[in-house]
């Protein structure tokens, strides 16, 4: 069973999809392997990073336009998204 913390480790890197050429920012737990996440396309097990630089301005107002913050707040709720957000800017 998973502890509420470790479920707030997240990774978000711009994936791929072999199967479709679809690409999207994902977002998802750090223990979770990258063949077992499932593209919209519906196929599991051909999705990689692109290794694509994710630059975000960091400004409240471009941060809240973002649908890779909008992600982190659904995910983790606005107060550890904005935190993480801005770790997330500074990594990149
Ligand atoms: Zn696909």
């Amino acid at each position: 069973m998973k502890t509420l913390e470790s479920s707030l480790e997240h990774e978000v890197a711009e994936v791929i999809c072999l199967k479709c050429l679809n690409r999207w920012i994902a977002v998802y737990p750090q223990d979770t392997l990258l063949k077992d996440i499932e593209c919209k396309c519906g196929f599991i097990g051909a999705v990689i990073k692109t290794g694509q630089t994710l630059n975000i301005d960091t400004d409240d107002e471009t941060m809240k336009n973002d649908v890779r913050y909008q992600n982190m707040v659904t995910m983790w709720g606005e107060k550890i998204a904005k935190r993480k957000y801005r770790e997330f800017c500074l990594t990149q």
